[in-house]
Order: C-alpha cells, then structure tokens, then sequence
C-alpha cells in the first residue's frame, strides 16, 4: 500500500517535469504567467504534508519501513518549493527596483522629478561642502509657453516638452543633473561647475532647444552656507527677472546678504 503512494509521488514527479512548462522554471520569474490559484496552493500543501504524515504514521507503528523514499520525496518537494521562493524574492526585488526608478522619474519627458532632483540638490550641496568645489543651479522657463499650447494644441505642447529634454540631455556632461521643476520650467544641477562655466552651458542649450523656442533663466552659484531652499529662492527671483525684460536670457541671481 505505502509503496503505491511512493511510486504515485514518483509518478507526479515525472509528469510535472515532462510538463510543456518545466522548462520554464529556469526562466527569469517575470516573463511567466503570473498568479497561483487557491486550488494549486491546496494541492501543494497537501502534497507537502504526505511524506511527514506517513512518516508519523510508520513511526506510530513502530516501524519505518519507507524512509530513504519519504526523505527522498520530501527531499525533492523541498526543493521544489525552494527554487519558487527564490523566484518569487528575485520578482519582488526587480519589481521594488523597477518601482523606485519611476518614482524618481518624470512620465512625460523621462527627466528626474521633484522627488529626485530634491535630492540630487541636497547631494550636490553636501558633496560641495565636503570637497570645497563650487556648484551652480540654473532654472529654465519656456517663453511664453500658453501661447504656444493654444496655438498648436496641448499635445503639440507636450511633444515639445520632450524635444527640450531631450535636446538638452544630449548637451549637458554626464554629472549634471537635468529635472523637470514643474510645468514647462526645468532645473540644472551643475557640480563642480562655476558661474561663467554655467552661464556657457546654458547658452549651449539656447540652440538645442526644438522648434526655436526659447527660455528665460535664473542663474545662481551655491554661497557655501545657503540652505538649498534659499538657493532655489534666489534662482527663482533671478527667473522673474530675466522673465520682465523681454525674456530670452540668463539673469544671475543676488548675493544673499542677510
Ligand atoms: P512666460 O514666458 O511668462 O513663462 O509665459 P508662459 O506662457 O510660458 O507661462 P504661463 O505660466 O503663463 O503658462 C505656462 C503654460 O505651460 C501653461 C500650461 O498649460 C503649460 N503647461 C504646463 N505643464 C504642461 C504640460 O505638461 N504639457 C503641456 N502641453 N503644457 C503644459
Ligand atoms: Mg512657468
Ligand atoms: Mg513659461
């Protein structure tokens, strides 16, 4: 009798690797159906627990007379359900990954959002601090950008949008930190950079702008004690600034005195 359940796990053994799907278990978690139903969950518990059971009930008659087969089936099931655990923590992990890129990530132009560029300040400062460079912060503002949606339509105003960061991704060196500020406004995070060296670079991004549209920017050098709050408030009146004029053009911003 116990020997025809052996030979029954046995038999499960066989048909679950001859199934189509068993060559799917060494492929990444993510390109396989997902979900388990409740009555696989059943079957696998139940399937789990004969071994020890018959274990218990031999041992109860004073006898195991099938031990090298319960531990070579309990053995296996172990495994089994092993190599699914580890399938599914390499899942959640790539997912929890997959999860914090975006939350940094701007949807509409790919750029670092708030959440990150916030950051990615707060970084620059401290890293500034630490190693006694300077760094500059530029905030740009598309020129009149309602009349550009109202004329061509929101959608034309959002490929545009995407054309800038582009355009200007391909301009800056790879420590520099482009975000979306908000809007149509934009934010450039330049280590190790100088004003006049700033000041270049956003001249550099006039060009790379699509479809000639231009921007206003507010142009600062972090003061060495500033906190980034009043850095961004110094940019932003320096922004209002370049904006009254005309636009069209890097404003820097005031000193701090206070
Ligand atoms: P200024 O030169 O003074 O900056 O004028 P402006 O028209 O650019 O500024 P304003 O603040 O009056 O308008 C900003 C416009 O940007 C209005 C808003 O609809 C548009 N905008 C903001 N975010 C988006 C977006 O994600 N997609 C599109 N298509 N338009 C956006
Ligand atoms: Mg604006
Ligand atoms: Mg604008």
């Amino acid at each position: 009798m116990l020997e025809s359940v052996f030979l029954l796990v046995y038999a499960l053994f066989g048909a679950a690797a001859a199934h189509p799907s068993s060559s799917e278990i060494t492929k990444p978690i993510s390109e396989r159906a997902p979900g388990v139903s409740l009555l696989l969950l059943i079957l696998l518990a139940m399937t789990s627990l004969v071994p020890s059971a018959l274990l218990l009930y031999q041992a109860e008659s004073g006898a195991v007379t099938n031990g090298v087969a319960i531990s070579i089936s309990s053995g296996g099931l172990f495994l089994l359900v092993i190599i699914r655990v580890v399938g599914l923590l390499r899942k959640v992990e790539f997912q929890a990954e997959q999860l914090s890129l975006l939350s940094r990530i701007d949807e509409l132009t790919g750029l670092y959002n708030r959440r990150a560029w916030m950051d990615e300040l707060q970084i620059a400062v401290e890293r500034a601090r630490r190693d006694k460079t300077p760094f500059s912060v530029a905030l740009m503002d598309l020129d009149h950008f309602k009349i550009f949606n109202d004329t061509f339509g929101h959608q034309a105003g959002d490929k545009l949008l995407r054309g800038v960061a582009d355009g200007w991704m391909a301009t800056i060196r790879i420590p520099d930190i482009l975000g979306r500020y908000g809007g149509e406004e934009f934010i450039l995070i330049l280590p190790n950079t100088n004003l006049e060296d700033a000041a270049n670079v956003l001249e550099r991004l006039r060009p790379m702008t699509p479809t000639g549209q231009t921007f206003s920017s507010g142009l600062a050098l972090w003061d060495r004690s500033e906190t980034t709050e009043r850095l961004l408030l110094r940019i932003d009146q320096a922004l209002y600034r370049a904006k009254a004029p005309g636009r069209n053009r890097t404003v820097l911003a005031e000193i701090d005195t206070k």
